[in-house]
């Protein structure tokens, strides 16, 4: 078989993504499934080919003293259906990782998943936040100024605004501590994660206020009710980035013969691992692994690593409907771009266009588009684990996949 008959045959679904090497080299086999995507997706994929940092598109802007590069082997999993309020079709979901399993993890979810109509994903919510403290001789010079700061909300917004033209403040909420007051101003950021765009706005409000409100004073322009690279509950509860829930219905046949467990299994599993021991734990992390998932699609992507801490919070949810699954995940804080930061970087840039998401923020709602496919991604490796450690396989699943075998 020639390298086009072996691509037309992985296309047509005839030879499996994860079975290329049966056929050729590992080396070729990485190419054979490259073209495969680049195919699949209508994109060209030469970048991710050659591996090669463009060091002066780089410098001072995505790092400072650089000496070179970290290879991280860049995956993909599924393709995985999706039909969501932005995410139409099926993707592939790329994965950078040096860890053993997690593909084919997702791969398998995702199979399932499929095999049930697809993920039904939503993004419920939108908006970056920022915090600043703010410090008042006391008390009640504190609570003088959240009265203010509801009568000048308008006011406030206006000078933020100004200063981007993609940003748009949608609302100013307050949280008083003695004589200290957190503004937690809440950005609509376009197709930009907004970090940058949002601090700079903050800086615009922080100035008017200390202009025009006697006795307040900036302590910081971010106080950590924002809250950024931390875990928190504010996020979780008032948003953060993209909220999103991902949910499907996996029928009793599809558990049987794809993935080999029963409903209730899952279910008990769930309520005893992702909710009462997460509970017991101390942990905001009421699931078994979304952050292997989000790591994987950051690192891919060029967004914000750090933020895979509060990208990464969220629940997992599953009820045993006469022996069928249902399962969610929901992602109240999902920090992503598909411009600005890291997302202009050569490869990240191309592994942005395997999911035709638009570049530079050309696709109005690519952003949404992308949390929607990540949060389909993650209820496929949420659904996979639970099955896992309900057939007792987590440790030869990793002894098979995850480990040197020398
Ligand atoms: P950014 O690259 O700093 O800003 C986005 C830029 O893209 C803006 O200049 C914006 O212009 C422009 N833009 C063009 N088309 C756009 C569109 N369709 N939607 C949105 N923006 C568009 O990115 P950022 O998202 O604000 O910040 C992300 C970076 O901040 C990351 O590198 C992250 O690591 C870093 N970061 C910063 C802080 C901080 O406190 N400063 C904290 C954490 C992370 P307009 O503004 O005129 O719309």
């Amino acid at each position: 078989m020639n390298d086009d008959e072996l691509i037309q045959k992985i296309l047509k679904e005839e030879i499996s993504l994860h079975k290329i090497e049966e056929y050729v080299t590992p080396e070729k086999a990485a190419s054979i499934r490259r073209k495969v995507v680049e195919k699949y997706a209508k994109v060209s994929l030469e970048g991710i080919a050659n591996s090669k940092v463009e060091y002066d598109k780089i410098l001072n802007k995505n790092i400072e003293n650089v000496i070179g590069t970290i290879s991280i082997p860049l995956g993909v999993a599924g393709p995985i259906k999706i039909n969501g309020g932005f995410a139409k079709g099926s993707f592939y979901l790329p994965i950078a990782t040096t860890e053993g399993a997690l593909v084919a993890s997702i791969s398998r979810g995702t199979k399932a998943i499929n095999e049930c109509g697809g993920a039904d994903v939503n993004v419920y919510r939108d908006g970056m936040a920022r915090a600043p403290v703010f410090e008042f001789e006391n008390a009640k010079k504190a609570v003088e100024f959240t009265k203010w700061v509801e009568k000048n909300q308008e006011k406030l917004s206006e000078y933020a605004n100004k200063t981007t033209t993609h940003g748009k403040v949608k609302s100013i909420s307050y949280f008083i501590l003695g004589n200290n007051v957190w503004l937690r101003i809440l950005m609509h950021t376009g197709e930009a994660m907004g970090m940058n765009m949002l601090t700079i706005a903050s800086e615009a409000i922080a100035e008017y206020i200390e202009q025009n409100f006697n006795g307040a004073t900036l302590v910081a322009i971010s106080g950590n009710m924002c809250s950024d690279k931390k875990e928190s509950f504010v996020n979780e509860l008032l948003g953060r980035g993209k909220g999103v829930v991902a949910d499907c219905l996996i029928s009793k046949e599809v558990l049987k013969k794809v993935l080999g467990v029963e409903a209730e299994k899952i279910n008990n599993l769930n309520i005893k691992k992702n909710l009462l021991g997460s509970s017991m734990a101390g942990s905001s992390k009421h699931n078994a692994h979304f952050a292997n998932i989000i790591a994987g699609v950051f690192a891919a992507t060029g967004q914000d690593l750090a933020q895979v801490v509060e990208s990464s919070s969220g629940y997992t949810w599953t009820e045993n409907r006469n022996g069928n699954l249902y399962i969610s995940v929901t992602l109240p804080s999902l920090e992503v771009a598909t411009i600005g930061g890291g997302t202009s970087v050569k490869q990240q840039k191309e592994v942005l266009s395997i999911m035709n998401l638009g570049l530079n923020g050309s696709l109005d709602d690519g952003t949404k588009k992308f949390a929607e496919i990540i949060a389909g991604g993650v209820l496929a490796g949420e659904l996979n684990l639970l099955c896992a450690l309900a057939k007792k396989e987590l440790g030869s699943a990793h002894k098979k996949l995850g480990r040197d075998k020398k």
